[in-house]
């Protein structure tokens, strides 16, 4: 009697998982009817009302597929990855109708069944894009992560990437409440977070998510000094150590004091060796690791100017790093992926070198200087790619721009690739409605193929719902979907996080980001701006207007539709004082821009637990601090 989700191979976790899952949301769907979930071939002697069998199907092709065919008491889930029927399962749940609108079992809409016959569904999908995922930045706690890593199968993503050899800075960030006065530090050790890196690889590899880690840190690292945050740090060196850092200026030390964003002197052998062993015996001790990025420093114009270094660009060394790293590699027979970057001065292309075994590597544009407020163009010609010039670089700003150096770079290489984009990275804070950057997402997404890139990891804060979670909603669902379209996207998140009145949200949300600007925000363009000025004023209009709505003032029953509304009456108070900041900086009324920006940092800052999930504090202040130009004017902050 009742329904059985199955799982015959007994050993794969992912698919126990899976069932488990599905067991769990059918019985809130269906709470009269009996649900369980068995693994292995055993079976009971009398037979079920419904039995749903997950299994593995592999077909040799790496993006995630699955079908669902359900009828008439039977079912099957079947998909080409462990990871592929877990997303199949989300999918089979989305079909039921279930929502899956943020980190968080809080956010999840849930609805019950008629009866059993609503199990009966038909449906296969193949994944627009093999690479999709989300890169830890910002400022947050174990559980921000773990809810998070929860989340992105439900909507389709396959990806996380923990950057750094530990996520000790994010999380020391929040747990420490960098940015917070009204909060206690609390304690955060290396070895906890190594503890928690733990845990939360676990709970990735529970759901056969494909792990990347490190990124920048080797230059410091393989020198022995620890390279785990961008902070200035003073360290004894040896004159060893020394003579292996990038000399600029004619001093070899570390960069403005940090040594991860410090180059090394890349023309000695004994750095490359220094270097690439450093990598290789990470993967060696990390097997787990299925994507190790190995990226310079983090920082442009510090690359090294000895006589011997001025001989090659940075690109070429970079590449003859690389070789001797996949040579290591292949010697320890270690399959691990190595993601090299199109970043700063790694954007111009090699001259002389080669990567020799294309398979080993995967491609990582990142256009980090580029502008959002409009989407990737295709099409028409493309500006020429500057010439290289030593500490003097200027990065593309406009998308053609970078475009163009992605498009030099894939004459030398058509391996793999994807790309690593910052859409809530910084530009978001400049979204007040978040409408705007999810649509620039979703037409981004959308374009990716042409650009000859297969997939998208965003570099982010786990924390980025003020005022909802539509953007990774979009990112997520248009990455495994290309035949979604935003407004149908849109609208399904919007009616099931608001509710009645979802069109009222819709449209007010809508015409504030029509009044936003992420670049002003991101410091792109003059600070007194007369556009962005007017804007603010009718945005301030549009916000005060919305609160005093009738339908902000109305009672919601309904547990999900209340925390949305929550969280949307407290992004009135937060958008307020932001538009007011912002809209005085524009004029140029620098005391009442300082003034206000302390009113919105207060406002923040004090309110930070109760909206823990949703803003990232640390990060928005540093944000616009140091972008949009809030410091130089009040001095203020902890
Ligand atoms: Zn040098």
């Amino acid at each position: 009697m009742g329904i059985i989700f199955s799982y015959e191979d007994a050993d794969d976790r992912t698919l126990a998982f899976a069932a488990g899952e599905a067991g769990d949301y059918i019985r809130r769907m269906l709470p009269d009817t009996e649900v369980s979930v068995q693994g292995g071939t055993k079976r009971g002697d009398t037979a079920p009302d419904w039995e749903i069998v997950l299994a593995v199907e592999p077909d040799g092709e790496p993006k995630d597929h699955f079908e669902i065919h359900a009828a008439d008491g039977k079912g099957r889930i079947a998909g080409n990855h462990s990871r592929s029927v877990l997303i199949g399962v989300y999918h089979y749940l989305y079909l039921l109708g279930c929502r899956f609108l943020g980190p968080g079992k809080g956010l999840e809409r849930v609805p019950r069944l008629g009866s059993a016959d609503a199990l009966a569904q038909d449906c296969s999908h193949t994944a627009g894009y093999y690479h999709r995922g989300v890169c830890i930045e910002g400022a947050e706690s174990l559980e921000n992560i773990l809810d998070f890593v929860d989340w992105l199968p439900k909507i389709g993503y396959n990806t996380c990437f923990i950057q750094f050899q530990l996520p000790y800075t994010f999380l020391a960030r929040w747990y420490q409440h960098e940015g917070n006065a009204h909060l206690e530090p609390e304690e955060l050790t290396v070895e906890m977070t190594a503890a928690y890196t733990k845990r939360i690889v676990a709970e990735m590899k529970k759901r056969d998510l494909l792990l990347q880690q490190v990124g920048h840190g080797w230059t410091g690292e393989s020198i022995g000094i620890p390279s785990m945050d961008w902070k200035a740090a003073s360290y004894e060196l040896s004159g060893r150590q020394r003579a292996m850092l990038a000399e600029v200026g004619g001093v070899r030390g570390f960069y403005h004091g940090i040594p991860m964003n410090t180059n090394l002197c890349y023309s000695k052998p004994e750095v490359v060796e220094a270097f690439s062993e450093c990598v290789v015996r990470y993967a060696q001790v990390h097997p787990e690791v299925d994507y190790l990025h190995v990226w310079l420093a983090d920082e442009c114009n510090n690359i090294c100017e000895c006589e011997e270094c001025r001989k090659a660009v940075p690109t070429d060394q970079y590449v003859h790093i690389l070789n001797v790293i996949d040579r290591k590699l292949t010697e320890r027979e270690l399959d691990t992926k190595i993601v090299f970057l199109l970043y700063q001065e790694l954007l111009w292309p090699p001259k002389k070198e080669k990567l020799e075994n294309p398979d080993r590597f995967v491609l990582m544009f990142a256009p980090i200087s580029r502008s959002f407020n409009s989407s990737y163009q295709l099409g028409g010609e493309l500006p020429a790619v500057e010439e290289y010039r030593r500490n003097r670089i200027q990065l593309p700003v406009n998308v053609s721009q970078n475009m163009a150096y992605l498009k030099a770079w894939q004459e030398h290489f058509t391996g793999d690739s994807f790309v690593y984009d910052y859409h809530l990275g910084r530009a978001h804070y400049g979204d007040f409605g978040y409408v705007h950057i999810s649509r620039i997402l979703c037409e981004d997404i959308a374009q990716l193929g042409r650009m000859g890139l297969n997939g998208h990891i965003s570099c982010q804060e786990m924390r980025a719902g003020l005022p909802n979670f539509l953007p990774n909603y979009v990112m997520g669902r248009k990455l495994f979907d290309l035949d979604c379209t935003f407004e149908e996207l849109a609208e399904e998140y919007y009616q099931a996080a608001y509710g009645e009145d979802w069109k009222e949200v819709y449209t007010y949300l809508s015409g504030l980001s029509s009044l936003c600007s992420c670049d002003y925000f991101n410091n792109k363009g003059s600070r007194t701006d007369a556009a962005v000025a007017a804007d603010m004023k009718k945005a301030r209009e549009m916000t005060a207007a919305f609160a005093a709505s009738e339908s902000m003032a109305k009672e919601r029953k309904d547990p999900v539709c209340a925390e949305f509304w929550r969280v949307l009456k407290y992004h009135c108070r937060v958008a307020a004082e932001l538009e007011a900041a912002v809209g005085y900086l524009a004029e140029g009324k620098t005391e009442e821009a300082a003034q206000a920006w302390n009113r919105f940092s207060e406002l923040i800052c004090e309110n930070e637990l109760s909206f823990q999930p949703y803003l990232d504090v640390y990060r928005i202040r540093e944000v616009s601090l140091n972008f949009t130009g809030f410091r130089r004017l009040c001095g203020c902050g902890k």
